[in-house]
């Protein structure tokens, strides 16, 4: 999508600071980062949001995950470490292209706000 921040920074179109990518995701440090890492792993492909994802990304969806374990063994976080998706604008969603946030390096309560 033309007007989509995401999709133009996995085309390389705006900078990111970039920890991993392949042919289906792409991972860059977030710009507001709330955790000592704080990661955003992204499907190249746009979805808004996890309520558009069907079963034909399941695949892509289980790539995301390995991703996150693999990226938090790069960033020294593994045992430590958050996955969260915020689906929605009430959940606190503000990009409209499905991310996950990899958080790590510091204590985090439970449960989030
Ligand atoms: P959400 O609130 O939608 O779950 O998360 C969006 C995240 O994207 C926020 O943590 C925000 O800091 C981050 N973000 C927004 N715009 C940019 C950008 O242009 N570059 C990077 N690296 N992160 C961004
Ligand atoms: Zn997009």
């Amino acid at each position: 999508m033309s007007d989509c921040i995401f999709c133009s920074i996995a085309a390389g179109k705006i900078p990111s600071d970039t920890v991993y990518q392949d042919e289906h995701l792409v991972a860059f440090r977030d710009l507001n980062p709330q955790a000592a890492v704080h990661i955003l792993i992204i499907p190249r492909v746009h979805l808004a949001s996890l309520d558009q994802a069907g079963p034909e990304h399941g695949p892509v969806l289980g790539q995301v995950l390995l991703a996150a374990g693999e990226i938090a063994r790069q960033e020294g976080i593994s045992g430590g470490y958050r996955v969260v998706n915020n689906c929605g604008k009430s959940a606190g969603q503000t990009v409209f292209h499905l991310h996950f946030h990899l958080l790590g390096g510091r204590d985090m309560g439970w449960p989030p706000g």
